[in-house]
């Protein structure tokens, strides 16, 4: 686990981690994905976090498919997005390399939020490797963290409130957070 002022990238997959993984395909093609609310006033907090100078990351959605659903979430939420990503650790290597020229390992300051196995080769490499308790096993089993929550069922919004410790502040301090957003 990192802290706030560790943490220079917060990279999330797409599939899995803001839906249960599932897809609805209507008869001409079209694709439905299901969000969670939860995680959007997860984004939300994150956002405040930035604003008071708490978070100073770069937060950004990672996905290998390209999908419509994932640009019109990731704009409804306000964060940048990068699709049809076949190679996160290339993609990875290369904006890190870019962002921080002089950095010998770049990755230590990254969180990762994954779910399945074309995301282990990012989640063997960061800093921080989170995943939902319904991640693909090998997953599981490689991650510094599992949360208790599943992907799709405000899983983005477990790892945002163990990162700022929502847990631990008190009940106005919570009301102060969720009223500036
Ligand atoms: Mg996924």
């Amino acid at each position: 686990m990192l802290t706030p002022e560790e943490i220079h990238t917060i990279v999330l997959d797409f599939d899995g981690v803001f839906t249960d993984n599932k897809v609805w395909i209507d008869a001409e093609g079209r694709e439905f994905v299901r969000c969670d609310r939860a995680d959007g006033l997860a984004i939300d907090l994150l956002r405040v976090a930035r604003r008071r100078g708490w978070l100073v990351a770069e937060i950004f959605i990672l996905s290998t498919e390209a999908n419509p659903v994932v640009r019109a979430r990731a704009d409804k939420l306000g964060l940048a997005c990068h699709q049809a990503v076949g190679d996160k650790l290339a993609f990875l290597e290369h904006h890190l390399s870019e962002r921080f020229p002089s950095e010998d390992d770049p990755f230590e300051g990254v969180v990762f939020l994954g779910n399945d196995l074309n995301d282990l080769p990012v989640l063997r490499r960061v800093g921080w490797s989170v995943a939902p308790s319904d991640a693909h096993p090998l997953v599981l089993e490689a991650v510094d963290t599992v949360l208790a929550e599943q992907g799709g069922e405000s899983f983005v919004r477990g790892f945002v409130e163990r990162m700022l410790g929502v847990g631990r502040m008190s009940g106005e301090e919570v009301d102060e957070l969720v009223s500036d957003r």
